[in-house]
């Protein structure tokens, strides 16, 4: 009973966020998502641009996502690039499962996008039967196709593309700061070009370290200014053939190198309550007074990066505990790796 609640909303969280980039290259380069069965999916609604096609079993919730879709993509364009070809095939069908034959993905995938096309393929169940968040699962697969957009299909390293799917698909994730903090205590979070080869091993705890860090540090650079004005302006650098590389030093005048090393720095003092909580075991009501000590004793004039990175540490925190608080104490914070690409 103790934390059960945390760890199904964790387990939860990680089913949902086990999200997949296009396939492989060849057929990201075919342009076509070969062999997608989509055959349940025999409903439509058009949105604008957007169709939304699915599974007639899951009309209440296609309309609730039709309804949804055009604020979720306008906000993500606006963050991303300002504006974008609106044109999506989005199919939604019941089983995870149906994906993973259809695409030969992992059946533990609850979602796919494929950017060049614009299409994606999103599932009511995980491939454990829970239900997913649809709103996390569409937007982080929105992302993708926006991203891909926003930088003309040039070639983006895998880090990036899911650090900026996770974190401009703006959900609080309870997962991947647990994760992220657990690393930073532990082993500590790799360098870039370990967790780039984190997503294309078959190692679950190496890949949901690589999608927290990535998350967390596409963040960092996306709140690097007042209004992410700089991450915009690297995607269009990159978008007229600038380079990966050279598009961050052009935006930013520091290379990904410098703005990782900055990152990191900042790291141990952002998550200085995770040695407390991650205790575990602790009552809550002796936990709570520390973590607010600890939060509050870290609190200094930072950079803004810093600053918005710490609010979205401490929303995130908020609701852990509120969801610890339910279950009478903390005893969460185990390893929460079972599900991830
Ligand atoms: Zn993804």
């Amino acid at each position: 009973m103790v934390g059960r609640a945390v760890v199904r909303v964790a387990a939860l969280a990680i089913a949902l966020l086990c999200l997949l980039l296009p396939l492989s290259p060849a057929r990201a380069d075919a342009g076509v998502p070969a062999g997608w069965d989509v055959t349940t999916a025999t409903e439509h609604i058009t949105i604008g641009r957007v169709e939304l096609r699915y599974d007639p079993r899951l009309s209440a919730d296609a309309r609730m996502l039709a309804e949804r879709i055009p604020t979720w993509w306008s906000r993500i364009e606006q963050d991303l690039a300002g504006d974008l070809d609106d044109t999506m095939l989005i199919s939604y069908v019941p089983h995870s499962g149906r994906i993973a034959e259809a695409t030969g993905m992992p059946r533990w995938a609850a979602g796919v996008a494929h950017p060049p096309s614009g299409e994606i393929l999103i599932a009511a169940h995980a491939p454990d039967g829970s239900k997913t968040d649809l709103e996390d699962l569409l937007k982080h697969e929105m992302v993708h196709v926006a991203l891909y957009r926003a930088t003309g299909g040039q070639p983006l390293p895998r880090w990036f593309h899911e650090g900026v799917a996770e974190s401009f698909a703006d959900n609080i994730s309870i997962a991947r700061v647990q994760t992220l903090a657990a690393t930073v205590f532990g082993g500590g979070v790799p360098a870039l070009e370990d967790i780039e080869r984190s997503f294309h091993q078959n190692d679950p705890h190496g890949a949901s370290v690589a999608y927290a860090a990535s998350r967390d540090f596409v963040s960092f650079m996306r709140f690097y200014d007042d209004d992410g004005g700089a991450m915009r302006q690297a995607l269009r650098n990159i978008r007229s053939g600038g380079g990966f590389e050279a598009s961050f030093i052009q935006a930013y005048e520091l290379s990904l190198e410098e703005l990782g090393k900055e990152w990191r720095a900042g790291l141990r003092g952002r998550f200085a309550w995770f040695p407390i909580v991650g205790s575990g075991e602790l009552p809550f009501f002796l936990v709570t007074p520390l973590v607010v000590v600890a939060f509050f004793r870290k609190r200094r004039k930072m950079k803004l990066a810093w600053a918005r990175l710490e609010r979205e540490d401490q929303e995130e925190l908020a609701r852990f505990l509120g969801v610890a608080r339910r279950g009478g104490m903390v005893t969460a914070l185990q390893p929460l790796t079972t599900q991830l690409h």
